[in-house]
């Protein structure tokens, strides 16, 4: 058994874990939704793209700094209401029993709430990764900001083009026209490690923060299996041909509406040519430096992707393992 570097409680997956029960069967039924949005313990979130509206804690407006956890952006439908009018609304599921909705606001109302002293309008990412919010509320926004976000870009029918309407508490929309009926989808994107002994494959986007290194990834194409698009990617992206891949996790990142598919897999190559209109770099971390990576004490500086990302995730499992991932 070979020794590893102990790195530590392993920090939280971002949106994963929900405390939400999403109570399926009631989407159908108007009677039970219109019961749960007069429930007096409803609350619902307010979106607008990528914003979210947060109700800041007393502390953070004492102190005119955000507080991390404290940030609410749960409201009352009364207090929803006063603060925007609503596009599309949703149904998110039951919370101990408390009914949990989204609304989608436009993006200039939105823009108008952020010069309130009493709330914090913001974008997704940065409510995780600065965990401004408590980790619980990150699955319920990911799930509202993703089907909201298929509302807004699917307002007519695909099939006729008729504009369609919501139906189902948010979870469907229908064609008056044709009658089709279309539904929120979520696009898989494998985020692999490749790995050749010690040696972890690791890459830059030019979107990336400087010196910022992370996964591979690669929407999974039609007709393909997920092994199938982790070897395709690798390949495409650093010309490394890979060989077995295993499952790690998966997490949902809606952004705008994605689930990442975390794999390992190994690499029967070496040799890196760099698809340079795919990625800035790609090149071999030993694990000793993707240990000092995953510790922010790298010598020049070097990092791997945040713990809210998956990817942060993989190369911390492959760095931890004391046997041989795939
Ligand atoms: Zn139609």
């Amino acid at each position: 058994m070979l020794s590893r570097p102990d790195l530590g409680v392993p920090p939280h997956l971002g949106y994963t874990a929900s405390t939400l029960d999403r109570a399926a069967d009631r989407r159908r039924d108007a009677a039970a939704i219109a019961a749960l949005e007069a429930d007096p313990r409803a609350r619902i979130h307010l979106l607008a793209g990528e914003l979210v509206v947060l109700r800041k804690s007393a502390a953070t407006i004492a102190r005119a700094y955000p507080n991390p956890g404290g940030e609410d952006p749960a409201f009352t439908f009364a207090e929803g209401a006063a603060l925007a009018p609503w596009r599309e609304r949703m149904f998110l599921g039951l919370r101990d029993g408390a009914p949990r909705f989204a609304a989608g606001i436009d993006k200039e109302a939105a823009e108008a709430l952020k010069s309130r002293g009493d709330l914090l309008v913001t974008d997704l990412r940065a409510i995780a990764t600065g965990g401004l919010v408590a980790p619980e509320h990150l699955p319920p926004l990911a799930e509202a900001k993703a089907v909201l976000g298929w509302h807004a870009r699917h307002r007519f029918c695909a099939n006729c083009g008729t504009p369609s309407q919501p139906v189902d508490a948010g979870w469907r929309r229908d064609c008056p026209a044709c009658g089709m009926q279309h539904f929120p989808r979520t696009d898989p994107v494998v985020i692999m490690l490749a790995i050749d002994g010690e040696y972890g494959l690791l890459g830059r986007s030019p979107r990336f923060a400087p010196n910022m290194w992370s996964c591979l990834a690669g929407f999974v194409e039609p007709g393909e299996t997920l092994e199938e698009a982790v070897r395709r990617e690798t390949r495409e992206e650093a010309g490394i041909v890979c060989g077995r891949v295993a499952y790690f996790a998966s997490q949902p990142w809606p952004f705008p509406m994605s689930l990442m598919v975390g794999c390992h897999t190994a690499a029967v190559t070496t040799e890196i040519t760099v698809d340079r209109s795919e990625i800035e770099d790609a090149r071999w971390f030993s694990r000793d430096e993707a240990t000092a990576m995953l510790l922010r004490r790298h010598p020049a500086g070097l990092t791997v992707a945040h713990p809210v990302a998956i990817a942060h995730h993989i190369i911390r499992a492959w760095v931890e393992a004391d046997r041989s991932l795939v």
